[in-house]
Protein backbone atom coordinates (compact mmCIF):
# COMPACT_ATOMS: atom_id res chain seq x y z
CA UNK A 1 0.00 0.00 0.00
CA UNK A 2 1.06 3.49 -0.79
CA UNK A 3 1.83 6.00 2.10
CA UNK A 4 -0.17 8.77 2.65
CA UNK A 5 1.58 11.33 4.48
CA UNK A 6 0.42 14.87 5.12
CA UNK A 7 2.87 18.01 5.65
CA UNK A 8 1.19 20.69 7.69
CA UNK A 9 2.64 24.08 8.45
CA UNK A 10 0.07 26.34 10.62
CA UNK A 11 1.83 29.98 11.66
CA UNK A 12 0.55 32.50 13.91
CA UNK A 13 1.90 35.91 14.58
CA UNK A 14 1.24 35.34 18.62
CA UNK A 15 3.12 38.36 20.09
CA UNK A 16 6.96 39.22 19.32
CA UNK A 17 9.76 41.37 20.99
CA UNK A 18 11.23 43.70 20.41
CA UNK A 19 8.23 45.33 18.32
CA UNK A 20 7.63 43.24 15.02
CA UNK A 21 11.30 41.47 15.76
CA UNK A 22 11.16 37.96 16.41
CA UNK A 23 9.20 35.55 18.06
CA UNK A 24 11.02 34.73 21.32
CA UNK A 25 11.94 31.44 23.05
CA UNK A 26 9.64 31.17 25.59
CA UNK A 27 7.18 31.19 23.12
CA UNK A 28 8.84 28.86 20.88
CA UNK A 29 9.44 26.30 24.40
CA UNK A 30 5.84 26.45 24.15
CA UNK A 31 5.10 24.95 20.98
CA UNK A 32 7.86 22.70 21.43
CA UNK A 33 6.16 21.34 24.80
CA UNK A 34 2.60 21.39 22.37
CA UNK A 35 3.71 19.15 19.86
CA UNK A 36 6.43 16.84 21.46
CA UNK A 37 2.29 16.05 23.49
CA UNK A 38 0.84 15.89 20.59
CA UNK A 39 3.41 14.07 18.90
CA UNK A 40 3.77 11.06 21.88
CA UNK A 41 -0.19 11.10 21.96
CA UNK A 42 -0.04 9.84 18.29
CA UNK A 43 -1.61 12.70 16.88
CA UNK A 44 1.49 13.47 14.51
CA UNK A 45 4.53 11.72 13.53
CA UNK A 46 7.08 14.49 13.64
CA UNK A 47 7.71 18.21 14.05
CA UNK A 48 9.34 21.19 13.82
CA UNK A 49 8.78 24.32 15.49
CA UNK A 50 10.92 27.56 14.19
CA UNK A 51 10.33 31.34 13.34
CA UNK A 52 9.98 33.35 10.07
CA UNK A 53 10.58 36.61 12.14
CA UNK A 54 7.54 37.65 14.43
CA UNK A 55 5.88 34.34 13.05
CA UNK A 56 5.50 30.81 14.85
CA UNK A 57 5.76 28.23 12.48
CA UNK A 58 4.49 24.19 13.08
CA UNK A 59 5.75 22.10 10.60
CA UNK A 60 4.01 18.77 11.68
CA UNK A 61 4.63 15.11 9.64
CA UNK A 62 1.18 13.16 10.43
CA UNK A 63 -1.35 10.14 8.78
CA UNK A 64 -4.86 12.27 9.42
CA UNK A 65 -5.20 14.78 5.79
CA UNK A 66 -5.48 17.98 5.10
CA UNK A 67 -7.75 20.33 7.08
CA UNK A 68 -8.15 18.04 9.67
CA UNK A 69 -9.62 19.19 12.77
CA UNK A 70 -7.32 16.93 15.25
CA UNK A 71 -4.24 18.50 14.03
CA UNK A 72 -5.64 22.15 13.32
CA UNK A 73 -6.70 21.85 17.76
CA UNK A 74 -3.02 21.24 18.29
CA UNK A 75 -2.41 24.00 16.17
CA UNK A 76 -4.78 26.22 17.55
CA UNK A 77 -4.17 24.95 21.23
CA UNK A 78 -0.48 26.10 20.73
CA UNK A 79 -1.13 29.46 19.86
CA UNK A 80 -3.71 30.39 21.87
CA UNK A 81 -1.19 29.49 24.87
CA UNK A 82 1.87 31.20 23.03
CA UNK A 83 -0.78 34.18 23.22
CA UNK A 84 -1.37 33.38 26.83
CA UNK A 85 2.23 33.90 27.07
CA UNK A 86 2.96 36.39 25.05
CA UNK A 87 0.41 38.90 27.27
CA UNK A 88 2.08 37.86 30.43
CA UNK A 89 5.43 39.27 29.14
CA UNK A 90 3.32 41.97 27.61
CA UNK A 91 5.47 41.12 24.32
CA UNK A 92 4.20 43.35 21.17
CA UNK A 93 0.86 42.36 19.31
CA UNK A 94 0.40 39.17 21.92
CA UNK A 95 -2.68 37.10 19.99
CA UNK A 96 -2.61 39.62 17.23
CA UNK A 97 -3.79 37.29 14.60
CA UNK A 98 -6.09 35.35 16.74
CA UNK A 99 -8.66 36.93 15.04
CA UNK A 100 -11.54 34.62 16.43
CA UNK A 101 -11.88 33.11 19.82
CA UNK A 102 -14.05 30.08 19.30
CA UNK A 103 -12.29 26.68 17.76
CA UNK A 104 -15.02 24.93 15.08
CA UNK A 105 -12.59 22.34 14.12
CA UNK A 106 -10.35 24.23 11.53
CA UNK A 107 -7.96 26.95 12.02
CA UNK A 108 -8.40 28.46 8.35
CA UNK A 109 -10.42 32.41 8.45
CA UNK A 110 -9.38 32.59 12.29
CA UNK A 111 -6.12 34.38 11.26
CA UNK A 112 -3.34 31.33 11.46
CA UNK A 113 -1.80 30.60 7.84
CA UNK A 114 -2.09 27.09 6.69
CA UNK A 115 -0.41 25.31 4.10
CA UNK A 116 -0.82 21.47 3.67
CA UNK A 117 -0.21 18.98 1.31
CA UNK A 118 -1.34 15.11 1.38
CA UNK A 119 1.19 13.16 -0.49
CA UNK A 120 1.86 9.90 -1.44
CA UNK A 121 5.41 9.02 -0.84
CA UNK A 122 7.44 7.89 -3.33
CA UNK A 123 10.85 6.14 -3.24
CA UNK A 124 12.45 9.52 -1.91
CA UNK A 125 10.14 12.95 -1.05
CA UNK A 126 12.32 15.89 -0.76
CA UNK A 127 10.06 18.35 0.24
CA UNK A 128 11.69 21.94 0.52
CA UNK A 129 9.30 24.55 3.12
CA UNK A 130 9.44 28.39 2.46
CA UNK A 131 8.22 30.80 5.30
CA UNK A 132 8.59 34.25 5.28
CA UNK A 133 8.05 37.33 7.53
CA UNK A 134 6.74 41.24 6.36
CA UNK A 135 4.90 40.15 3.16
CA UNK A 136 1.92 38.50 1.73
CA UNK A 137 0.58 35.16 -0.37
CA UNK A 138 1.85 36.57 -3.51
CA UNK A 139 5.21 36.84 -2.62
CA UNK A 140 5.37 33.31 -3.82
CA UNK A 141 3.76 34.11 -7.22
CA UNK A 142 7.51 35.05 -8.91
CA UNK A 143 9.26 32.28 -7.98
CA UNK A 144 7.23 29.26 -8.05
CA UNK A 145 6.48 30.77 -11.78
CA UNK A 146 9.98 30.63 -12.55
CA UNK A 147 10.30 27.09 -10.84
CA UNK A 148 7.31 25.47 -12.67
CA UNK A 149 6.93 27.05 -16.01
CA UNK A 150 10.31 28.84 -16.68
CA UNK A 151 12.13 27.42 -19.21
CA UNK A 152 15.10 29.58 -18.33
CA UNK A 153 15.09 28.49 -14.88
CA UNK A 154 14.36 25.21 -14.55
CA UNK A 155 16.28 22.71 -16.94
CA UNK A 156 14.04 20.44 -16.22
CA UNK A 157 11.54 21.66 -18.38
CA UNK A 158 13.56 21.55 -21.50
CA UNK A 159 15.46 18.69 -21.31
CA UNK A 160 13.96 15.93 -18.69
CA UNK A 161 10.75 14.44 -20.64
CA UNK A 162 9.37 13.34 -17.31
CA UNK A 163 8.50 17.34 -16.94
CA UNK A 164 7.88 17.71 -20.24
CA UNK A 165 4.06 17.94 -19.67
CA UNK A 166 4.03 21.12 -18.14
CA UNK A 167 2.16 21.85 -14.58
CA UNK A 168 -1.12 22.95 -13.65
CA UNK A 169 -1.36 26.36 -11.53
CA UNK A 170 -4.54 27.12 -9.04
CA UNK A 171 -4.86 30.82 -9.06
CA UNK A 172 -6.59 32.78 -6.16
CA UNK A 173 -8.57 35.90 -6.61
CA UNK A 174 -8.86 37.10 -3.15
CA UNK A 175 -10.60 40.23 -3.74
CA UNK A 176 -13.83 37.72 -5.10
CA UNK A 177 -12.92 34.74 -3.01
CA UNK A 178 -12.76 32.61 -6.16
CA UNK A 179 -10.10 30.28 -8.31
CA UNK A 180 -9.13 29.65 -11.70
CA UNK A 181 -6.75 26.61 -12.98
CA UNK A 182 -4.68 27.79 -15.43
CA UNK A 183 -1.78 25.10 -17.26
CA UNK A 184 1.64 26.09 -18.44
CA UNK A 185 3.19 26.22 -20.75
CA UNK A 186 -0.06 26.27 -23.26
CA UNK A 187 -1.44 29.12 -21.16
CA UNK A 188 1.94 30.87 -19.78
CA UNK A 189 0.83 34.26 -21.33
CA UNK A 190 -2.55 34.37 -19.26
CA UNK A 191 -0.99 33.18 -16.13
CA UNK A 192 1.30 35.76 -15.79
CA UNK A 193 -1.75 37.90 -16.33
CA UNK A 194 -3.14 37.26 -13.65
CA UNK A 195 -0.43 36.40 -11.11
CA UNK A 196 1.78 39.60 -12.14
CA UNK A 197 -1.22 41.26 -9.92
CA UNK A 198 -0.04 40.70 -6.57
CA UNK A 199 -2.50 42.62 -4.30
CA UNK A 200 -5.20 40.38 -6.04
CA UNK A 201 -4.00 37.31 -7.20
CA UNK A 202 -1.98 34.35 -5.37
CA UNK A 203 -0.98 31.02 -6.52
CA UNK A 204 -2.68 28.68 -4.17
CA UNK A 205 -1.42 25.11 -5.33
CA UNK A 206 0.49 23.59 -8.50
CA UNK A 207 0.04 20.12 -9.94
CA UNK A 208 1.98 17.74 -12.31
CA UNK A 209 -0.29 18.06 -15.44
CA UNK A 210 -0.07 14.59 -16.52
CA UNK A 211 -1.10 12.80 -13.38
CA UNK A 212 -2.25 15.81 -10.84
CA UNK A 213 0.67 14.88 -8.80
CA UNK A 214 0.51 17.81 -5.73
CA UNK A 215 4.27 19.89 -6.28
CA UNK A 216 2.94 22.66 -4.47
CA UNK A 217 0.86 24.52 -1.23
CA UNK A 218 0.76 28.03 -0.41
CA UNK A 219 -1.24 29.50 2.68
CA UNK A 220 -3.46 32.21 0.97
CA UNK A 221 -4.78 33.89 4.13
CA UNK A 222 -5.69 37.37 3.54
CA UNK A 223 -5.99 38.78 7.12
CA UNK A 224 -6.88 41.96 6.22
CA UNK A 225 -9.99 40.75 4.67
CA UNK A 226 -10.82 38.22 7.30
CA UNK A 227 -10.63 41.09 9.83
CA UNK A 228 -11.74 44.52 7.47
CA UNK A 229 -8.49 46.47 8.58
CA UNK A 230 -4.77 46.02 8.59
CA UNK A 231 -3.96 43.34 11.24
CA UNK A 232 -0.17 42.68 9.98
CA UNK A 233 0.90 41.02 7.07
CA UNK A 234 -0.21 37.67 5.69
CA UNK A 235 3.53 36.41 6.27
CA UNK A 236 2.74 33.32 3.77
CA UNK A 237 4.42 29.74 3.95
CA UNK A 238 4.71 27.52 1.15
CA UNK A 239 5.43 23.95 0.68
CA UNK A 240 7.38 22.78 -2.57
CA UNK A 241 8.00 19.18 -3.37
CA UNK A 242 10.91 18.42 -5.76
CA UNK A 243 13.10 15.62 -7.54
CA UNK A 244 11.41 12.53 -9.62
CA UNK A 245 9.94 14.47 -12.68
CA UNK A 246 9.81 17.86 -10.70
CA UNK A 247 11.89 20.41 -10.54
CA UNK A 248 15.11 19.74 -8.63
CA UNK A 249 15.92 21.60 -5.70
CA UNK A 250 18.50 23.38 -6.96
CA UNK A 251 15.81 24.83 -9.48
CA UNK A 252 13.61 25.52 -6.51
CA UNK A 253 16.29 27.56 -5.15
CA UNK A 254 17.40 29.65 -8.71
CA UNK A 255 14.97 32.14 -8.45
CA UNK A 256 16.30 33.43 -5.17
CA UNK A 257 19.61 33.73 -6.75
CA UNK A 258 18.38 37.27 -7.18
CA UNK A 259 16.35 39.67 -5.26
CA UNK A 260 13.05 40.76 -6.44
CA UNK A 261 10.15 42.97 -4.90
CA UNK A 262 7.38 42.10 -2.63
CA UNK A 263 4.42 44.08 -0.76
CA UNK A 264 4.66 44.23 2.96
CA UNK A 265 7.71 45.42 5.14
CA UNK A 266 6.71 48.24 7.46
CA UNK A 267 3.40 48.56 8.23
CA UNK A 268 2.25 46.08 5.63
CA UNK A 269 2.59 49.26 3.07
CA UNK A 270 5.19 49.72 1.25
CA UNK A 271 6.96 47.31 -1.37
CA UNK A 272 10.41 45.89 -0.45
CA UNK A 273 13.15 43.51 -1.65
CA UNK A 274 12.63 40.00 -0.64
CA UNK A 275 15.70 38.90 0.99
CA UNK A 276 16.36 34.69 1.73
CA UNK A 277 18.29 34.74 4.93
CA UNK A 278 19.76 31.45 6.64
CA UNK A 279 17.49 30.77 10.37
CA UNK A 280 20.04 32.71 11.70
CA UNK A 281 19.20 35.98 10.44
CA UNK A 282 15.22 35.11 10.10
CA UNK A 283 14.73 38.59 12.10
CA UNK A 284 13.42 41.94 10.51
CA UNK A 285 15.13 44.85 11.53
CA UNK A 286 15.44 48.11 8.70
CA UNK A 287 12.13 49.99 8.18
CA UNK A 288 10.66 46.27 9.91
CA UNK A 289 12.28 44.03 7.25
CA UNK A 290 13.15 44.39 4.60
CA UNK A 291 10.87 41.35 3.92
CA UNK A 292 12.93 38.01 4.85
CA UNK A 293 12.30 34.12 3.74
CA UNK A 294 13.78 31.01 5.13
CA UNK A 295 13.91 27.66 3.20
CA UNK A 296 13.67 24.31 4.67
CA UNK A 297 14.57 21.34 3.07
CA UNK A 298 13.54 17.92 4.51
CA UNK A 299 13.21 14.22 3.41
CA UNK A 300 9.59 12.57 4.29
CA UNK A 301 9.90 9.38 5.39
CA UNK A 302 6.86 6.70 5.95
CA UNK A 303 5.36 9.62 7.74
CA UNK A 304 7.64 10.86 9.08
CA UNK A 305 10.42 13.81 8.99
CA UNK A 306 13.71 11.79 8.42
CA UNK A 307 15.14 11.85 11.82
CA UNK A 308 18.39 11.02 13.30
CA UNK A 309 18.66 8.13 15.88
CA UNK A 310 17.47 10.90 18.66
CA UNK A 311 14.08 11.24 16.80
CA UNK A 312 15.46 14.91 15.37
CA UNK A 313 14.48 15.87 12.05
CA UNK A 314 16.87 16.48 9.51
CA UNK A 315 16.39 19.87 8.55
CA UNK A 316 18.23 21.59 6.18
CA UNK A 317 18.77 25.48 6.16
CA UNK A 318 18.87 26.05 2.50
CA UNK A 319 19.39 29.92 2.58
CA UNK A 320 22.48 29.54 5.34
CA UNK A 321 24.63 29.80 2.69
CA UNK A 322 27.15 32.15 0.73
CA UNK A 323 25.21 31.13 -2.39
CA UNK A 324 22.60 33.91 -1.30
CA UNK A 325 25.26 36.48 -0.66
CA UNK A 326 24.20 38.49 -3.73
CA UNK A 327 20.49 38.35 -3.50
CA UNK A 328 21.16 39.64 0.09
CA UNK A 329 23.36 42.53 -1.21
CA UNK A 330 20.65 43.42 -3.85
CA UNK A 331 18.08 43.27 -1.41
CA UNK A 332 19.72 46.20 0.72
CA UNK A 333 20.79 48.16 -2.12
CA UNK A 334 17.43 48.00 -3.54
CA UNK A 335 16.18 48.78 0.08
CA UNK A 336 18.11 51.91 -0.05
CA UNK A 337 16.91 53.03 -3.31
CA UNK A 338 12.96 52.66 -2.16
CA UNK A 339 13.82 54.07 1.20
CA UNK A 340 15.43 57.11 -0.39
CA UNK A 341 11.55 57.63 -2.08
CA UNK A 342 9.95 57.63 1.61
CA UNK A 343 6.33 57.72 1.35
CA UNK A 344 6.09 58.53 -2.25
CA UNK A 345 4.98 56.23 -4.30
CA UNK A 346 6.21 53.77 -5.64
CA UNK A 347 7.73 53.21 -2.28
CA UNK A 348 4.30 52.85 -0.72
CA UNK A 349 2.14 50.76 -2.10
CA UNK A 350 -0.90 51.70 -4.54
CA UNK A 351 -4.25 53.39 -3.03
CA UNK A 352 -6.26 50.08 -3.57
CA UNK A 353 -4.35 48.37 -1.42
CA UNK A 354 -3.61 51.14 1.44
CA UNK A 355 -7.46 50.98 1.74
CA UNK A 356 -6.41 48.17 4.28
CA UNK A 357 -4.51 49.93 5.86
CA UNK A 358 -4.33 52.91 8.35
CA UNK A 359 -4.05 55.42 5.77
CA UNK A 360 -7.81 55.89 5.63
CA UNK A 361 -7.89 57.12 8.75
CA UNK A 362 -5.56 59.60 7.97
CA UNK A 363 -7.07 60.88 4.74
CA UNK A 364 -10.63 60.99 6.82
CA UNK A 365 -9.64 63.69 8.63
CA UNK A 366 -9.73 65.76 5.69
CA UNK A 367 -12.23 64.84 3.45
CA UNK A 368 -14.86 67.57 4.88
CA UNK A 369 -12.02 70.46 3.87
CA UNK A 370 -11.96 69.19 0.59
CA UNK A 371 -13.96 72.16 -1.97
CA UNK A 372 -15.02 71.59 -5.71
CA UNK A 373 -12.05 72.58 -7.97
MG1 LIG B 1 5.12 38.61 10.71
Amino acid sequence: MVQKTTISVIKCDVGSSAGHHIVPKPLLDIAEQHLKKAQKQGTINSYYVFHAGDDLELLMAHEKGEGNSKIHKVAWDTFQDAAKKAMSLKLYGAGQDLLKTAFSGNVRGMGPGVAEMEIEERRADPIIVFAADKTSGSAFNYPLFRIFADPMNTAGLVIDPTLAGGFKFEVLDVMKNRKVVIKCPEEMYELIALIGTTERYLISRIWRAEDNLICAANSTTKLSLIAGKYVGKDDPVSIVRAQHGLPATGEILAPFMHSYFVEGWMRGSHWGPLMPVGLEYSKCTIFDGPPRMVALGLQISDGNIASDSHGTPLINDLFDDPAFDMARQEAMEYAAALRRMGEFEPARLGAETMEYTTLPQVLKKLRRRFKPA
